[in-house]
């Protein structure tokens, strides 16, 4: 599985339990929190959930491992930082690479 296909994947998994949530908030508790023995984890209500929040808690991860290969450093060729994983150069200006902006700006909440 790609990095892109398991994304997809979690994306999925959330979406189930953004949904099954929904489901139990809209039927109560008590008429639709679904648990079985043994476990049905494409049914049951706790495993949909947890499911989702183990696969965000990776993402979040894999996240920081991506931005921890992208850190300042400073370049006495250049005679300034630059970003030591893909080695552009950073500046008042450019503070971040393209990859930390780009991370930056997705996880903006507004
Ligand atoms: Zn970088």
């Amino acid at each position: 599985m790609t990095a892109v296909e398991r994304l997809d994947e979690i994306g999925a998994h959330l979406n189930a339990a953004y949904k099954e949530l929904g489901e139990v908030c809209t039927r109560g508790p008590s008429k639709r929190f679904r648990m079985s023995i043994p476990a049905n984890p494409e049914r049951d209500t706790d495993l949909i959930i947890d499911r989702a929040l183990m696969d965000a808690t990776q993402a979040g991860a894999a996240l920081r491992a991506v931005l921890d290969l992208h850190k300042p450093v400073w370049s006495t060729l250049a005679d300034g930082y630059r970003c030591i994983g893909c080695d552009v150069p950073l500046t008042d200006v450019t503070p971040n690479c393209p990859t930390v902006a780009t991370i930056t700006a997705a996880l903006d909440p507004s």
